[in-house]
């Protein structure tokens, strides 16, 4: 049995250090606040018994535990990252802890009238008699993604004094700047060496994910002709009027408010104009490669119809790939989704596999070489205020993390 005050006090150890991230800094952690959290976690996986705990100068923590069979099983690892969103404030955290929750509104912050109501978040009605952890309102409370931190520290320590439960040999890491897209950017994947991986990096209980976006994004340069407007008769040429007929030529409903699940679609993002020049900024998303290959086309094809009505290039088009859907370098060693949803179901849990609509550090991992689906960590409401975390479900997935490394061994035997 996991045991559940411990994990409390880690999980609190974590949350109350400020590791926000920052978009704008171009060093490697963005924040010199983020090396504090990763130094007390080296220290901590020395003292519970990790092997090579090491700690490089970009702030990536990795530590080894060791194989405790004698057959051969593939080396697989566990990755969570400690920095926190800059979308909201990660300073001062003021964890507070609701037990046996009743089902009703929570009060963060009587002062400010801040409530966590199940009338807007119905999530929580399925925690009911449950240990919640929440903030006081006035900051987020970090469970993205110290809960999967915790987890993973727990379910070593776990390892570490059962040596009854079998395992191979596993790796963990923890990254600085997943919330500014940056986590896997400096990860050594060959230093890590996992043969494959699995990022502690979702949200509600019994999520498990291996297909994200394929992502690009698209500049668009709009150019006109500025002529005095009373003698502007055949001469002046208004880039916005072009602008507007691009935008109007591309599918309307396959935009984000008219898309779910599997649904792709062609997102304005911004747009800039002035009659001599107009900017569109796109992005361009979808789970099927063959979709989104369609997709970018389709924009050239206008972009070139446009410029041929015009007889000159009045639209310079810049589509740039961001990321890829991680499900074609999954799909072709599956196993590794199914260990996860075999630990799950061993454990009662109900498997959600579904799409991400984004991307993950996952994702980039696994065309780095790192094939890496992400596994619930168990926090709700991500990157504000009203942001919470059911002890039972951290409890649930460090046990996943250990029945894992248990089905490899399994396995392999
Ligand atoms: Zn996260």
């Amino acid at each position: 049995m996991i045991d559940k005050q411990h994990l409390i006090n880690r999980f609190i150890s974590y949350v109350t250090i400020d590791t926000e991230s920052d978009p704008n800094s171009n060093t490697t952690p963005s924040t010199e606040k983020q090396w504090n959290l990763a130094n007390k976690l080296a220290e901590e996986l020395k003292t519970i018994g990790l092997q090579d705990v090491s700690i490089d100068q970009n702030s990536y923590v990795m530590a080894t535990l060791p194989s405790n069979v004698s057959h051969k099983v593939p080396v697989i690892g566990f990755v969570a990252h400690f920095d926190t969103s800059p979308d909201f404030t990660g300073a001062n955290v003021k964890p507070q802890l609701v037990e046996n929750y009743d089902g009703k509104d929570i009060m963060l912050n009587a002062e400010e009238n801040i409530v966590l109501s199940p009338d807007y978040f119905e999530d929580l009605l399925q925690y009911k008699g449950q240990t919640l952890i929440t903030t006081d309102g006035t900051t987020l409370l970090g469970a993205d993604d110290k809960a999967g931190v915790t987890e993973i520290v727990t379910a070593m320590e776990y390892l570490v004094k059962h040596p009854e439960i079998k395992h191979g040999e596993i790796r963990i890491c923890f990254t600085p700047d997943e919330e500014i897209g940056r986590g896997a950017h400096k990860f050594d994947v060959k230093k890590f060496g996992a043969e494959w991986a699995y990022t502690m990096d979702g949200s509600q209980i019994g999520e498990l994910e291996y297909e994200n976006f394929n992502a690009a994004g698209a500049s668009v340069k709009v150019k006109g002709k500025i002529v005095h407007p009373g003698y502007a008769k055949g001469k002046m040429i208004n880039s916005m009027y072009i602008a507007q007929d691009f935008i109007n030529s591309l599918p309307r409903l396959e935009t984000p408010e008219h898309t779910e699940g599997r649904q792709g679609f062609f997102h304005l993002a911004q747009i800039n104009g002035k009659v001599e020049e107009t900017n569109l900024y796109y992005i361009i998303r979808d789970h099927d490669k063959e979709h989104f290959e369609a997709r970018k086309e389709v924009m050239q094809n206008l972009a070139n119809e446009i410029n041929k009505q015009h007889g000159n290039t009045v639209i310079e088009l810049d589509i740039k790939d961001q990321y890829y859907n991680m499900r074609e370098k999954v799909e072709p060693v599956m196993h590794i989704v199914d260990i996860a949803e075999e630990a799950m179901k061993n454990l009662n849990i109900t498997p959600i596999i579904k799409p991400i609509r984004g991307g993950t550090d996952g994702s980039q991992l696994s065309f780095m070489g790192l094939p890496c689906p992400n596994i619930f960590a168990g926090g709700h409401n991500f990157h504000g205020r009203y942001e919470y975390v059911p002890v039972e479900s951290m409890i649930k997935a460090t046990e996943v993390i250990c029945k894992i490394t248990e089905l490899t061994a399994e396995k392999y035997a």
